[in-house]
């Protein structure tokens, strides 16, 4: 017998797969922080020494905070200092708990370019008081993303140029080669912590340069070989 629900279930988040008119069916949004190390030192914190050192801080965004690329948000609320965190962004195929570093890679369905967008003043003022970061993360219409490439098409980057421009001037730039944790070692590291599954995206940090938005603006990032992400801040 099929569940009866009181209302209709919510639709299920998701996201465009690059020359497919199929869609990737969103279940979970991690994001991994300071996984550049000039981004963790303009956030006034030391780097990790290397990716064996400690484990990685995760954090998460609701599955309906994705955004499709290209689309006009409006300025969230509650903030003053919106900000831009490009990324490259991991979609999971398969899933599982406790996955080997060396196995990690074939979960991987393909690769996007995301905005991790950020609430800079609650971050902060949460940082700095212990408290948690949900509320400056997981806000609405808080990760845009562009289209998924699948890994049969581009293989796994593993190097390659990663960029975001405000209004058609660069605020970052940086490589792919440059991630403290690669993306194997996020994937396993993750799956320690929960069972991942088909569906769920990775947010793989971001490189220096993060920076405030305001309404108006028109944000365009970039990953070389894996592709773009376009957004607009209402006024
Ligand atoms: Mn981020």
């Amino acid at each position: 017998m099929s569940a009866e629900f009181i209302f209709p279930p919510p639709p299920c988040p998701s996201v465009a797969v690059a020359q497919d008119a199929r869609r990737f069916p969103v279940r979970r949004i991690f994001c991994i922080a300071l996984n550049y190390a000039a981004h963790a030192r303009e956030m006034g914190k030391e780097p990790a020494k290397d990716a064996g050192a400690e484990p990685p801080v995760f954090f998460a965004k609701p599955a309906d905070a994705v955004v499709e690329s290209g689309a006009t948000i409006p300025y969230p609320t509650l903030t003053k200092d919106l900000h831009h965190e490009i990324e490259l962004v991991v979609a999971l195929g398969r899933g599982g708990a406790d996955i080997p570093v060396a196995e990690a890679l074939d979960c991987v369905f393909g690769y996007a370019a995301g905005v991790d967008l950020t609430r800079r003043d609650l971050q902060t003022a949460a940082r700095n008081a212990g408290r948690p970061w949900d509320m400056s993360k997981g806000f609405d219409h808080s990760a845009p993303i562009g289209a998924i490439r699948p890994v049969a098409e581009i293989g796994h980057p593993t190097h390659g140029r990663i960029a975001l421009a405000v209004n058609g001037v660069l605020r970052q730039a940086g490589d792919l080669g440059d991630l403290i944790w690669s993306v194997p070692e996020i994937i396993a590291a993750l799956s320690r912590n929960v069972a991942l599954a088909p569906g769920d995206l990775i947010f793989t940090g971001t490189p220096s340069g993060v920076g405030p938005l305001i309404p108006g603006d028109r944000v365009d990032g970039e990953v070389e070989r894996v592709g773009s992400v376009a957004v607009s801040i209402g006024k």
